[in-house]
């Protein structure tokens, strides 16, 4: 039996190795730290993602190896790709490391994306937003997520304190600006291509973010079969480009009844959780799937599901647990501000009845504004 390796050693990699244990997979993980929470899961290997010793020693016990999030060196995943097959490969990674990259992509591809420019000094940055417009976001071109690494423009008064903020920046990880979207949602649409090329996608998803972190996700978002008609054919175009293998998330702003993409993220994705218990094969069974040649599984929904994010740490569990269609994730991570330490998903079969468990939900935690805009839109 192959083993599966994981380079990165969160919770991404630890729901990865919880849905390969019933097909019989063996999982080795790699992260830097010791405490790395995967490592509850499957055995974990301590090292560098630089450091060739310990590349070779993952190398020589993987059969395949993955990721569980994007900023992998790009050097590390070309090594390993020498040794062992590597999916979602390096190439693939490459472009969606750099928001520059994978927005020039985008336009190539004819996807609608938000007005964008390279930033690389401050005269340029003045340029830009002159050529953009406020409001307008300076962002990392690498590196950044959860929000972090991004600055808000309203006026040109606030260019000051986005340059004073990212500028040290520009030389190393690059900095890209972007017209600020007025959606009217947020959604993302989850994907996955198998070595062979089949392709399929979950039903599009509601995402609500607090502070740049995901907080809530809706499935199947209240939505047209043309829109999501429009994300399956954005997304299979992106896959076919890049020979795509695995899971992948396109996030995306509905403004006009017009998909924009906001960035591709080559990996198992937060908005696709719900998968575990909503779909009738997770995102992260699919990936494992592709990533090791085998068949495909359906990505049909049950129903209707709603997974809310633990940021920080993790609520009591009653409320949750008492529910007919809720289930509860702990990660096992020691809480800290703003690190994402668990979820719960709530599954039910119909609109009205995923509404009401989230209203109870809600109430039993104090949560009452988490779960608002999803029963607002459940509703509406
Ligand atoms: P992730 O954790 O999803 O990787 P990230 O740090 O890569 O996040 P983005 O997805 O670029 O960051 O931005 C985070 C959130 O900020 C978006 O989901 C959206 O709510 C808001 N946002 C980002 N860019 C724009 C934009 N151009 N217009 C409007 N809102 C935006
Ligand atoms: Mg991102
Ligand atoms: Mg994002």
């Amino acid at each position: 039996m192959t083993t599966v390796g994981i380079l990165g050693g969160g919770q991404l990699a630890r729901m990865l190795a919880l849905a390969g244990a019933p097909m019989g997979l063996r999982m080795l993980v790699m992260d830097t730290v010791a405490d790395a929470c995967a490592g509850q899961c499957a055995p974990l290997l301590v090292g560098d993602y630089r450091d060739e010793a310990a590349l070779a020693e993952f190398a020589s016990k993987a059969g395949v190896a993955t990721f569980d999030f994007e900023n992998v060196p790009a050097e590390s995943a070309e090594w390993l790709s020498r040794r062992i097959p590597v999916f979602p490969g390096p190439h693939a990674l490459a472009v969606a490391q750099d928001r520059l990259a994978e927005k020039t992509l985008f336009r190539e591809l004819g996807i609608p994306v938000p007005d964008f420019v390279d930033v690389s000094t401050r005269a340029a940055l003045d340029a830009a937003v002159a050529q953009v417009g406020v409001p307008c976001i300076l962002k990392t071109r690498r590196l950044g997520y959860d929000g972090k690494g991004q600055f808000r423009i309203r006026s040109a008064a606030d260019i000051d304190a986005a340059w004073a903020a990212l500028g040290a920046q520009a030389g190393s990880v690059g900095l890209i600006l972007e017209g600020f979207v007025a959606f009217e949602r947020e959604l993302s649409v989850v994907a996955v291509r198998g070595r062979d090329g089949e392709f399929r996608t979950w039903p599009l998803t509601e995402n609500w973010h607090v502070d740049g972190v995901l907080s809530a996700s809706l499935a199947p978002a209240a939505c047209s079969d043309e829109l999501q008609a429009q994300a399956n054919l954005h997304a299979r175009a992106l896959a076919e480009r890049l020979d795509y293998v695995g899971v992948f998330a396109l996030e995306l702003f509905c403004r006009d009844g017009v998909l924009l993409a906001n960035e591709l993220a080559p990996r198992v994705h937060n908005s696709g959780h719900w998968t575990i218990e909503g779909a009738e094969t997770s995102q992260f069974e699919n990936h494992l799937r592709a990533v090791l040649g085998w068949p495909l599984g359906e990505t049909r929904m049950l129903g209707h599901a709603c997974m809310l994010n633990w940021i920080g740490a993790m609520p009591d569990s009653a409320a949750v647990l008492r529910e007919p269609g809720g289930h509860w994730h702990d990660y096992g991570k020691q809480p800290r501000d703003g690190r994402k330490v668990g979820h719960a998903t709530l599954r039910a079969d119909t609109r009205e009845a995923l509404g009401t468990a989230l209203e109870r939900v809600g109430a039993a935690l104090g949560r009452e504004p988490q779960v608002a805009p999803v029963v607002e839109r459940l509703r509406g």
